[in-house]
């Protein structure tokens, strides 16, 4: 991967001219093939309004590298953004951020054993120019890397501090696991990362070498999905890509099996970091090849979704249950290379249970093989599905540009039909009217094949684990086994049966007409605030908060405050535990969670328009009937126990506590260490008073609603489910019991264990500031700048690390503060110089020292996901949100000419001086090994 990078967001959130097209092709996909090989695929749609998005897949990863390649593939990647024939230097990065895109965000790529993908993602589409410079990349990726020699040096530090931040204990795993996995192939010896020698030692040519030989015509395809006319693409592509030649002597390119064995293989690996085992029995399948028939393709498919779903909604319902060896436990079906697809069983159980848990999972795959299941849970699982594909169907035009070119890269690789999903839905419902438990049946045995099955265990020092001998009789005991059928389970009821509700009334309704919006006022005081919008079709959601939260507690609450939320939630609601509630809303979708935040208790609800009654119906019931199963209790109590005397194995956890004590002296005492004296504060009798002292007769609610329903629809509702809930009228109020840093410059190194030595640094600066638009956007903009800088003096200038993250908020409560972070992982013998230049650079800012190029970047960034999440219903949310709170809104102050745009140096000058003032708080901490 050439950058890692945490999206933040502001807001928020061919036609082939040859051969008649496959009838398994979406109706909407434009393909065709160049004469020298390259293909083609145009998907238009205007899901994101003048935006485009330019991918380039390579049939061909780091299984092709020889031996003393080991890397290259992967490096070549980051080259792309290195220095190309149109785009020499960082001139690619600098053009695309000049037009609001983001390094790792809209611009980024991924190497793997057998692909590589580039992509330019979210790009204005607006212009003819912008649409040709996005393809002359491509182009110039396909086959005009510069690969200069100082560039292919200044990226070697780079790569190795890639290497350095993503060496964790779960990758040290992997790569002990790989042999057995991919028997003992090439597989075993071609992580992308490659070898760090070869990385650090390579000669240029070597990568050149590589570069000619696979990056070729006849191994690409160029893919542009989004708001564009495909003909004209089209056009472009061929006039662009046609002149490209294929090399005389180009090598084969080679697909490896994986070849097959009939004995049972283990492994079983181990790592100082490692806290939690994990159990995993994988079956290799040779891949099966699509079926020429799509209605047979579609139908094999589907079965096997419905077989293994069942199985996934028996083994969570057991891990549900009282005393189950395993915390959670699924199945699943994939590709593991180009020729093998992967069935596989994953487990995690109990500490000191491998063996129970291994067992129970098994037992239950092979009762499921023998018996098939019943007839309530076989409608169940058919009801859910059909529910998800009628909503793929009518949602299809809202598939975001990456889902759609993952559909395509399926179909370029590996041939897999790209259909629409309404055939699906068609073809499923076909499948539904005659689908047989023989059939079902059928499928669990053919994956559950006896060749070629590998049980890889990552275990645990100190603990018994799961051995070879115990594995192979467990599973010969389960498989000779004449198990009985399981009991049928049966739930004929009514969420609601058994309650009578009085309604309440709307008693005043007013309408904002600035933002074109309604606010009801229910006779028992609450307010719902409604803003139509169908940006998400369909789609409805809601927060509802009310003030208090955690803050009127004492710091011996608040593990139980924490857990009242949780406790409940695991245990349903009124009559029904959460098993027989996923029974009950079976083919719904509609979600509601509830917690307790600093300073409010808050509801959030989610789900389908058409199922909305059900959504208030949970909301109703949450507050009015809430659960607690003492059991569901026990099982959190149990699994905090068995984490926490492991959780200072994963020197993050070292990490984040030694944090909170360095900058607390003793530590917070509302933020307690993760101890024994923790989980025994957590009390099922006190948390379920706090449950109740919270969500019980809530004073003065306020709901937000969006989304695609009726204001009439609504209204009945809300009078039926909202306004007949009790409030107190007790007019509570949050506090501040905030407690503030000790130190006001803290500069600390603290030594962390660890296998592999790295150094990690976390910088935060905070004061006060007032709460209003103006602080908020320059704060988003001082931390892009920095992020800009950074990338470019840590990363691209010293190779000091793989990256680091900037991000800049302002918070309301509970008292208006700017806080900037900036955290990164290095190399420890360099932090100090790497700290320096930080500090260095943000000086700079703070002294005006910015380049009009810089500011427009970020300005640009600013307004292109502005523009963006106007695409999205919870746009309308958050316009709705910050106008009844703050006062004002946000279409308003966006508009063309308003503050964002014309924001200048002197005014980010002035903000950063005021932010990072004399009474600012700041902390410099280095975990180092
Ligand atoms: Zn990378």
């Amino acid at each position: 991967m050439i950058i890692r990078r945490t999206l933040t967001l502001i807001l928020l959130p061919l036609i082939h001219t040859l051969s008649a097209q496959h009838p398994a092709t979406h109706p909407r996909l434009v393909s065709g093939v160049l004469d020298n090989g390259l293909h083609y695929y145009i998907y238009p749609t205007d899901m994101v309004k003048q935006q485009a998005s330019y991918y380039l897949i390579q049939n061909a990863g780091s299984i092709l590298e020889t031996d003393k390649q080991q890397g290259l593939a992967h490096f070549l990647e980051h080259m792309a953004f290195n220095g190309t024939r149109h785009f020499p230097g960082k001139e690619l990065l600098d053009y695309f951020e000049k037009h609001g895109a983001s390094f790792g965000i809209n611009i980024n790529a991924y190497t793997s054993f057998d692909e590589t993908v580039y992509n330019l993602s979210g790009i204005p589409a607006h212009s003819d120019e912008l649409i040709d410079q996005s393809l002359l990349t491509l182009y110039d990726w396909s086959t005009g890397l510069l690969l200069e020699e100082k560039e292919i040096d200044a990226e070697r530090g780079v790569i190795v501090e890639e290497w350095r931040t993503r060496n964790t204990a779960g990758r040290r795993i992997y790569d002990a696991m790989l042999p057995i996995l991919y028997n003992n192939t090439r597989y075993a010896h071609r992580t992308p990362i490659g070898s760090m020698e070869v990385v650090k030692n390579f000669s240029p040519e070597a990568l050149r070498r590589f570069y000619r030989d696979w990056y070729r015509p006849d191994l690409q395809a160029v893919v542009v999905i989004g708001d564009i006319k495909p003909e004209e693409i089209a056009e472009k592509i061929k006039t662009r890509f046609s002149d490209i030649g294929v090399p005389e002597k180009a090598p084969e390119r080679i697909f490896y099996p994986i070849p097959e064995h009939k004995e049972t293989r283990y492994k079983m690996a181990t790592d100082k970091e490692i806290n939690q085992a994990d159990i995993s029995l994988v079956i290799r399948h040779p891949r099966q090849v699509a079926h020429p028939d799509l209605t047979q393709y579609l139908h094999r498919e589907q079965l096997r979704e419905l077989s293994l779903s069942m199985l996934n909604t028996r083994l969570d319902e057991m891990s549900k249950e009282k005393d189950c060896p395993f915390r959670s436990a699924y199945v699943y079906y994939g590709r593991l290379s180009p020729l093998t697809d992967q069935f596989g069983v994953r487990i995690t159980p109990k500490p000191g249970r491998q063996q129970e848990a291994f067992k129970a999972v098994t037992d239950t795959y092979v009762i499921a093989e023998q018996h098939g299941f019943s007839l309530p849970e076989t409608e169940r699982a058919m009801t859910n599905m059909e529910a998800g594909f009628r909503i793929r169907a009518e949602k299809e035009d809202e598939m975001s540009h990456d889902k759609i070119e993952q559909r395509i890269q399926e179909l370029y690789l590996y041939n897999t039909p790209f259909t629409s999903a309404s055939v699906s839905l068609e073809r499923f419902r076909e499948l539904r009217k005659d689908v047989s438990n023989e059939e079902i049946t059928e499928v669990l045995k053919q994956l559950f094949r006896k060749e070629n099955r590998i049980i890889l265990v990552t275990g645990v020092e100190n603990e018994n684990n799961l051995t070879e001998a115990e594995a192979t009789q467990i599973l010969h005991h389960s498989e000779s086994h004449s198990w009985p059928a399981p009991e049928e389970d049966t739930l004929n009821t009514d969420l609601m049966e058994g309650i009578t509700i009085v309604p309440g009334k709307i008693t005043e309704e007013t309408y904002l007409k600035n933002i074109d919006a309604y606010t009801f006022t229910l006779s028992n005081g609450w307010k719902v605030h409604y803003k139509f919008t169908d940006k998400n079709k369909g789609e409805v959601f809601f927060s509802a908060e009310s003030d208090g939260g955690k803050s009127l507690y004492r710091p011996e609450d608040i593990p139980s405050a924490n857990y009242s939320t949780v406790v409940a939630q695991a245990s349903g609601v009124y009559r029904y535990s959460a098993t027989d509630l996923n029974k009950l809303l079976a083919g719904k979708v509609a979600r509601v969670a509830l917690s307790v935040s600093e300073t409010t208790e808050v509801i959030t609800g989610y789900g389908m328009a058409r199922d909305l009654e059900t959504l208030f119906r949970l909301f109703y019931l949450q507050l009015n009937h809430p659960r607690f199963d003492r059991e569901m209790y026990d099982q959190k109590i149990e699994s905090l126990n068995d984490s926490y005397q492991k959780y200072y194995k994963k020197p993050r956890n070292v990490i984040s506590d030694s944090l909170s004590l360095a900058v607390y002296d003793t530590g917070n005492p509302r933020f307690s260490l993760f101890d024994k004296n923790y989980i025994e504060a957590i009390s099922f009798s006190r948390l379920q008073e706090i449950y109740h002292e919270r969500f019980d007769a809530l004073d003065r609610l306020e709901m937000f609603i969006i989304g695609d329903i009726e204001e009439e629809t609504l209204k009945t509702l809300l009078e039926q489910y909202v306004a007949s809930t009790p409030s107190s009228g007790r007019k509570e109020q949050w506090r501040d019991v905030s407690v503030p840093w000790k130190h006001k410059s803290l500069v600390r190194r603290i030594p962390v264990k660890m296998e592999t030595p790295k150094s990690t640094v976390k910088m935060k600066f905070r004061n006060a500031a007032a709460y209003n638009f103006r602080n908020q956007t320059l704060i988003r903009y001082v931390a892009d700048l920095l992020q800009l800088r950074l990338t470019n003096e840590l990363r691209e200038k010293q190779g000091g690390t793989y990256g680091a993250s900037v991000s800049g908020s302002l918070s309301r409560r509970p008292s208006p503060a700017l806080t900037l972070s900036v955290s990164f992982d290095c190399d420890p013998e360099k932090p100090e110089e790497l700290i320096q230049i930080v500090n260095d650079e943000i000086d700079k800012i703070k002294s005006g020292n910015i380049s009009d190029k810089e500011l427009h970047k970020v300005i640009s960034a600013y307004a292109k996901s502005v523009a963006q999440s106007k695409n999205y219903s919870h746009s309308a949310y958050t316009r709705m949100y910050t106008y009844i709170r703050d006062g004002y809104d946000l279409d308003s102050l966006h508009a063309a000419g308003g503050f964002p745009e014309t924001v200048n140096k002197e005014e980010i000058k002035r903000f950063t001086r005021k932010f990072l003032n004399k009474q600012m708080k700041h902390y410099t901490l280095t975990f180092e090994p």
